[in-house]
């Protein structure tokens, strides 16, 4: 158990102050125990991916933070399981190297496998939850569950977890199913998807990927440079001129800062096409 354990460098954004305690664990039943006493003794905790979806407050996170690395995988046939530390990317060659098809959207999705459950991950118009089978979790008081896909009331970037009946719930591992393809096709469409990204996104800055959700039928990236927010400024946070749904963090930037840019473009876009932008990012920690 560390204190006062910074996390800026464990988010792809690079802010955000300390967590008051931490632990990096890759046991489930580890990980499960360390939630479970946070609950007994009314201690705050929050669950850690890669970090590539977080605002972390300047102020840090209050209670415990678990970064979550159980990282193990199993190819049963054309079904995939992965410990919910693993990294979507790193699955996505897994099963390529596994002569499986249907998994190359995770290619574009840089954070873990449970963090892609919490919100439904997604990328290229494919979507985590038309591969999941189930994913095993653990809610404190009521222990180690399976969920299938309904239950987690998968949705575009949204879920139970994130949104609903399952706020606080562990994600232990999930499982796909594929189909039986060609490995070395998989690994050809996953460097294009790639190259493609890489001239349109600042995917080498020091971001969260989208900062917005795309409202139905439009796309929040249009809108941003629509309104002419493409290059503003908030100290050392920047609306990317690549892409309008990134804010890159130049070096240096606030979490305050970051989160006034946030504000400033969804007052814009509302005021200019009356459409309420909601932030695909999530802000954790002390900000009040
Ligand atoms: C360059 C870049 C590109 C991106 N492109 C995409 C994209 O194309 N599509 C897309 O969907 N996303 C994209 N993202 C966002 C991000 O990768 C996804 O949202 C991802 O699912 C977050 O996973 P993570 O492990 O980083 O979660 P974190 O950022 O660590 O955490 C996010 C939330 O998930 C929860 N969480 C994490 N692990 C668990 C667990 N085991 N159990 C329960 N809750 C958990 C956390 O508590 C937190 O609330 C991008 C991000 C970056 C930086």
């Amino acid at each position: 158990m560390k204190e006062a354990e910074p996390l800026a460098s464990r988010t792809s954004f690079g802010i955000g102050g300390p967590a008051e305690f931490f632990l990096e664990l890759a046991r489930p039943e580890a990980i499960e125990n360390a939630i479970q006493d946070c609950c007994e003794r009314d201690i705050p905790y929050l669950l850690l991916g890669a970090g590539t979806n977080l605002l972390v407050a300047d102020r840090g996170v209050e209670g415990l933070v678990v970064r979550v690395v159980n990282r193990e995988h199993e190819v049963d046939g054309t079904r995939v399981r992965a410990g919910a530390g693993l990294k979507m990317m790193r699955l996505a060659r897994i099963v390529a190297d596994a002569n499986l098809r249907g998994f190359e959207f995770a290619i574009g999705v840089p954070g873990t496998v449970g963090g892609a459950v919490y919100q439904d991950a997604g990328c290229w118009g494919r979507e985590l939850r038309e591969v999941l089978v189930e994913a095993e979790g653990f809610v404190p008081g009521k222990g180690r569950l399976t969920w299938t896909p309904l239950a987690l009331k998968l949705g575009y970037r949204t879920s139970a977890l994130r949104d609903g009946d399952l706020s606080g719930a562990l994600v232990v591992s999930a499982t796909v199913q594929l189909q039986r393809g060609d490995g070395e096709e998989a690994r050809q469409l996953m460097a294009r998807l790639t190259r493609e990204r890489n001239e349109t996104q600042p995917i080498k800055t020091k971001n969260c990927g989208s900062v917005f959700k795309n409202p139905t039928g439009d796309s929040a990236g249009r809108l941003v440079q629509a309104a002419g927010l493409k290059g503003a400024r908030e100290g050392a946070a920047v609306v990317s001129s690549l892409h309008g749904n990134f804010i890159v963090n130049e070096g240096g930037a606030t979490a305050v800062e970051v989160r006034r840019l946030i504000e400033r473009v969804m007052a814009e876009v509302k005021r200019r096409f009356g459409i309420q932008l909601e932030p695909e990012v999530e802000m954790v920690g002390r900000w009040k």
